[in-house]
């Protein structure tokens, strides 16, 4: 704890102040984190899913980080959170897109929209790890724009048949529940979303998707969905809400991935440093170079404006949590955590890409730790809201509803 991520907790802290038990949680994500990295970069040149990043936050507890403790979970406000997503993302993406998608589009969003029965089936469940969660609004003709998904229900004898396919779908594979988007048969125009059991008759993985550019560690699926039986109670908010359950997973979610982000970057600059420092050409260290102390310049200055977005994200998060129904805040979080997942996903690709040309043609090599992240991050560009979905979205938050281009 004390060497890699003490710096920024103490910084957070003395703004914020963070309780013994936040501390506790940081100390144990730092662990996990550290056991973690050895596992990720193993898996990461297997090409293969990390299956020991659940087994090992299981270990220290960390499966349900936002959870409130009376569901099982740790109880983290937003800044921890961000602080913990931060340090995973020093490991990889591929561990920050697993918890990503379990704890803040899967759990939190059941904490969020569940009633009391819901959250007793599922959370503690999710906090322990007993069971993975997954979040499947993607289809192969529905990405930018969900409300266009061709996934139907139907309600007959008080159940609901959900029939479709869903894409790309992170932890689509080893999901145990997921939460499933789908427009209703009678009215198609109310979506709606539920908790479906994976063991479900007519649900089935159509495909792995392996040949992904980047983020091996992580499970991504195809999925397919035949009259797959759910039932009432499994409907996850009101009938016909089924995008606003989605566009504020999202909104929760963005602040994760931005928080990854900053941990990608964080260990780029711990690589280079060490790399330039140690690497001599033309008679010194090429760190001495001035042309490689101005990428050195732009990974620091990136990293640091991210990270502060971010946590500045975490905090507007932890306003408007206290005041759910304040309309004005919601806005202000929806537009603060769209600003940092943008800004962030797109410093570390271009930190992780200047991280490589320091280290030159050993860093164009699949071993370099920097390559990983390169290859890795690029998909936090595309993912939970596209770079210009995301441009969209900022630009009429503050020109006004009559300027959303994409209605
Ligand atoms: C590795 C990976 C993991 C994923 N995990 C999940 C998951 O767990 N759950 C899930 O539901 N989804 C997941 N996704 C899907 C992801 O959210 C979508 O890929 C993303 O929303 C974009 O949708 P699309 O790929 O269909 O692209 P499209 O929507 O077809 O967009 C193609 C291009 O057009 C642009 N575009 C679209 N509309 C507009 C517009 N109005 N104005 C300007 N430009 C526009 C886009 O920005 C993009 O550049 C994952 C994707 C990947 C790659």
């Amino acid at each position: 704890m004390e060497q890699i991520f003490s710096q920024t907790v103490k910084e957070v802290q003395n703004l914020v102040g963070l309780s013994r038990e936040e501390m506790k949680i940081l100390e144990d994500v730092d662990s996990a984190a550290s056991e973690l990295l050895e596992y990720e970069y193993q898996y990461y040149l297997e090409h293969r899913y990390n299956e020991k990043i659940p087994e090992i936050l299981s270990k220290y507890d960390l499966m349900g980080i936002p959870i409130l403790t009376k569901y099982q979970g740790r109880g983290a406000r937003p800044i921890v959170h961000a602080l913990a997503m931060e340090r995973l993302g020093q490991v990889g993406m591929g561990v920050v897109t697993f918890a990503d998608v379990h704890q803040f589009l899967g759990s939190l969003t059941i904490q969020q929209w569940g009633n009391e029965e819901q959250k007793q089936r599922y959370l503690p469940k999710a906090a322990k790890g007993s069971i993975i969660l997954a979040f499947a609004l993607t289809e192969p003709e529905a990405g930018s724009d969900p409300s266009s998904m061709l996934s139907t229900y139907s309600a007959k004898d008080g159940r609901y048949y959900i029939t479709g396919s869903k894409y790309l779908i992170s932890n689509g594979s080893v999901a145990d529940n997921m939460i499933v988007f789908a427009r209703g048969i009678e009215n198609s125009k109310e979506i709606s979303a539920f908790i479906l059991d994976t063991k479900s008759t007519g649900f089935k993985v159509e495909m792995k998707l392996l040949d992904k550019p980047g983020l091996f560690t992580s499970d991504t699926a195809l999925l397919s969905m035949e009259e797959v039986e759910v039932s009432k109670e499994d409907l996850l908010g009101k009938e016909g809400k089924g995008l606003s359950v989605a566009y504020s997973a999202l909104l929760n979610g963005r602040i994760g991935i931005g928080a990854g982000c900053v941990g990608v970057m964080d260990d780029c600059l711990k690589q280079v440093k060490e790399r330039s420092i140690n690497r001599v050409q033309h008679g010194k260290a090429i760190a001495k170079h001035q042309l490689i102390q101005k990428h050195i310049a732009k990974i620091a200055s990136e990293l640091e404006a991210s990270r502060w977005l971010v946590y500045r994200a975490a905090l507007q998060k932890e306003k408007y949590d206290k005041s759910p129904e304040d309309i004005d805040l919601r806005l202000e979080t929806d537009r603060m955590s769209a600003i940092a997942k943008y800004t962030a996903s797109n410093a570390s690709f271009d930190v992780a890409d200047r991280a490589m040309q320091i280290f030159g043609g050993f860093g164009y090599n699949l071993f370099s730790p920097v390559t990983r992240h390169f290859l890795d991050t690029r998909v936090a560009r595309i993912y939970e809201g596209t770079d210009e979905i995301m441009e969209l979205k900022i630009a009429s938050t503050i020109l006004g509803k009559e300027y959303e281009a994409y209605r």
